[in-house]
């Protein structure tokens, strides 16, 4: 078995008393689409992530669907589908909010990775505007491909806007279809034909074993497609697995390929990685693996380096609460994971700036710039993050101004809650004097009157209370404090 031939020897079918798969498991919406590909006379299978997941009894994320009927095929099924993917085309049928995506198998010429120029578009127009470019939209394939926007739904072309032929013999059948895939938890389907389960590759037994590993070559795959590495971290982290020594031995000696993939993708892989409640073991193994300098060489070089561990800690607590969040359904930003990974970079080179004399706000800002501009070679950070982020940690130095209007004024301020969550995070991390954390902690929870007087800022007020940290920054400053930079007004 895992051999990629391009045709498979028969696979080994689990019948439905042999596995723990259910109907009642399944999205309605899924079942839906598969029994109206059965009538019509296609296969229907789920495959991918819903099948291994429903194997090791977690609930899948999406269903994804995989048949022998074309896209337009598929269209003619579904009233509520719409075909997406430039070069491959993939349906998706939509339920209210849920979208169950619709895969016709592919032969081996359809590689699983989108193409390497992401049809012209620079990796200069994914990072500077990333509003208008498409790459960066959440409508991706599992190809990374997005739907083009003019694309009118349903129309059925050889060639793409860009001329680019659309090859009819990508498409083939599951025995085909099944060694594109990446791993072999990753290829199994459940047919509703009998709903047996399909497997070529020995995923079965991988998934009781716990086993991630590559179909095929290792390496080959790797190089075929490097965030094949980053996928192997992301469903190590996630499921559990352990990688399969084959399949882990490369990982150090082709890390590097990673730098060679376009910054939208790495940050679409990024986001799966620290977005879905396992990104602080995702982060302990990218370093274990050699990955997190490709991803973050700033970052990486830092914590090499650091001696105190400040950015280590913070980082550790940074994911430790993003993962919290997340399990407790409460929303996410990676705007603040941004804030949190490039926090070790940010300082080093805003400290140059305070050295010169240079308000802390404004050097910080611009030290943020220097590093996202250099982070962006990487794993892009599109401007509706960089810009937010910038504001966050410039704000950081006004956590020190307590009293009067300002500091009031500074609770309505619209990114208050992000850099005082990031002031905690520094406060754990000895990156701030705690007093300093607990007096804007407190605050907060005064009604407005009590707020006035703890700020001192009623005409009669009498200044901080006492206890908090030494006002060091505004001796310093002396005098007015002058007009504050954009990013921290
Ligand atoms: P998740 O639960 O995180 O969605 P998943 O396994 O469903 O995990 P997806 O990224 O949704 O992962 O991809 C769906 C399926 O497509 C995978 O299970 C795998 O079979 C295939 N696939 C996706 N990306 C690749 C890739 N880069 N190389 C090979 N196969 C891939
Ligand atoms: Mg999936």
């Amino acid at each position: 078995m895992n051999e990629p031939n391009d045709r498979a020897q028969a696979p080994v079918i689990v019948a439905r008393a042999d596995h723990p798969i259910s109907r009642s498991m399944i999205a309605g919406s899924a079942l839906k689409v598969l029994y109206r590909l059965k009538d019509g006379g296609y296969q229907g299978f789920l495959v991918g992530g819903c099948v291994r997941d429903l194997l090791i009894g977690i609930e899948p994320k999406d269903f994804d669907v995989a048949t022998d009927a074309r896209p337009e095929e598929i269209r003619r099924l579904f009233r509520n589908c719409r075909l997406i993917g430039r070069r491959f085309r993939l349906a998706h049928i939509r339920f209210g909010q849920q979208i169950i995506e619709v895969a016709t198998f592919r032969a081996a010429g359809a590689p699983m990775a989108p193409e390497p120029d992401l049809d012209g578009i620079t990796e200069e127009d994914e990072v500077q505007s990333p509003d208008e470019g498409p790459l960066l939209d959440d409508e991706g394939d599992v190809n990374g491909n997005v739907a083009d926007p003019d694309d009118p739904d349903g129309f059925d072309r050889a060639h793409d806007d860009r001329g680019r032929l659309l090859r009819d013999n990508v498409y083939g059948s599951i025995d085909q279809d099944v060694w594109r895939r990446d791993f072999t938890c990753n290829a199994l389907y459940y047919s509703i034909e009998d709903f047996s389960i399909w497997d070529y590759v020995g995923g079965v037994e991988d998934v009781k074993a716990r086993t991630l590993r590559l179909i095929g070559d290792p390496e080959t795959r790797y190089r075929e497609d490097p965030v094949r590495m980053l996928r192997a971290v992301r469903f190590q982290a996630k499921l559990g697995f352990s990688l399969h020594e084959g399949t882990r031995e490369p990982l150090g000696r082709l890390a590097s390929l990673l730098d060679g993939i376009p910054p939208a993708r790495l940050l679409d892989e990024f986001q799966k990685l620290f977005l879905a409640g396992f990104g602080q073991r995702a982060f302990e193994l990218l370093r274990e693996h050699g990955l997190l300098e490709h991803l973050f060489p700033a970052t990486a070089a830092w914590l090499a380096g650091e001696k105190d561990g400040m950015a280590m800690r913070l980082i550790q607590a940074g994911l430790a609460n993003t993962d919290r969040r997340v399990a407790e359904g409460k929303s996410v930003t990676p705007m603040f994971l941004f804030a949190v990974l490039l926090f070790g970079p940010v300082t080093a080179a805003a400290q140059k700036r305070f050295e010169t004399g240079m308000h802390p706000g404004q050097a910080i800002a611009d030290a943020v710039d220097e590093v996202v501009a250099a982070q962006n070679r990487r794993i892009g950070i599109p401007k509706r993050f960089s810009i937010p982020m910038r504001e966050l940690l410039a704000l950081q130095p006004r956590f020190h101004r307590r009293e009067g209007r300002r500091a009031l004024a500074f609770l309505g301020h619209p990114r208050f809650r992000a850099a005082y969550d990031f002031l905690v995070l520094r406060a754990e991390a000895g990156n701030e004097d705690p007093a300093v954390a607990r007096w804007w902690t407190e605050i907060q929870s005064l009604p407005p009157d009590a707020q006035r007087e703890r700020a001192g800022a009623e005409p009669a007020g009498e200044g901080p209370h006492e206890g908090g940290p030494p006002r060091r920054r505004r001796r310093r400053r002396g005098g007015r404090r002058h007009r504050a930079p954009a990013t921290e007004g």
